[in-house]
C-alpha cells in the first residue's frame, strides 16, 4: 500500500494532536474538524480500506472507540455524535489508510450533515442469503 500522511503521523514524522495510542491504534484530532472534538481513530496496520483490515486491528479499534467517544463527548459537552468511516474515493475517502471519524453533533448544529436517500428493499431474502453465503 502506498504511504499516506497517516503513515507519517504514525511514525512521528508529522505532528498531530494525539489523544490515545496503544499497540494497534492511534487517535488524534482531525486537522480540519467538522465540529469541535472531531477525532480520527486509525489502526497502525497499513490497510487502505476497512474490508482489507485484519480482525485483530478491527477488534482493537472496536475496543477503544466507545471509550474515546465518551472522552470526546465529556470534554466538548456534546451528547450526540456520528461515527463515519469512508472507503474508496467515490465514498469520500481522501486518505487511503483506514480511519474512523468521531464527529460530535453540537447544540449549535455543528456536526456531520448527511444526505440520506432511502429506497425500498425489493429482493431482501435473495440478497441476504447471497451475502451470508460469502461469510
Ligand atoms: P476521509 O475523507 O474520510 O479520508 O477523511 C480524511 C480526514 O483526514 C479529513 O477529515 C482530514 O481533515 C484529515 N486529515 C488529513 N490530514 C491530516 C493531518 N495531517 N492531521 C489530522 N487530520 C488530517
Amino acid at each position: 500500500m502506498p504511504e499516506t500522511i497517516f503513515t507519517k503521523i504514525l511514525r512521528g514524522e508529522i505532528p498531530c494532536h494525539r489523544i490515545y495510542e496503544d499497540e494497534h491504534v492511534l487517535a488524534f484530532l482531525d486537522i480540519n474538524p467538522i465540529s469541535r472534538g472531531h477525532t480520527l481513530v486509525i489502526p497502525r496496520e497499513p490497510a487502505e480500506t476497512l474490508d482489507q483490515l485484519s480482525a485483530e486491528s478491527a477488534a482493537a479499534i472496536g475496543r477503544v472507540l466507545p471509550r474515546i467517544a465518551r472522552a470526546v463527548l465529556e470534554v466538548t459537552g456534546a451528547k450526540d455524535f456520528n461515527i463515519l468511516q469512508n472507503n474508496g474515493a467515490a465514498a469520500h475517502q481522501a486518505v487511503f489508510h483506514v480511519h474512523f471519524h468521531i464527529i460530535p453533533m453540537h447544540a449549535d448544529g455543528t456536526g456531520l450533515g448527511i444526505e440520506w436517500r432511502p429506497g425500498k428493499l425489493a429482493d431482501g431474502a435473495e440478497l441476504a442469503s447471497s451475502i451470508a453465503g460469502k461469510l
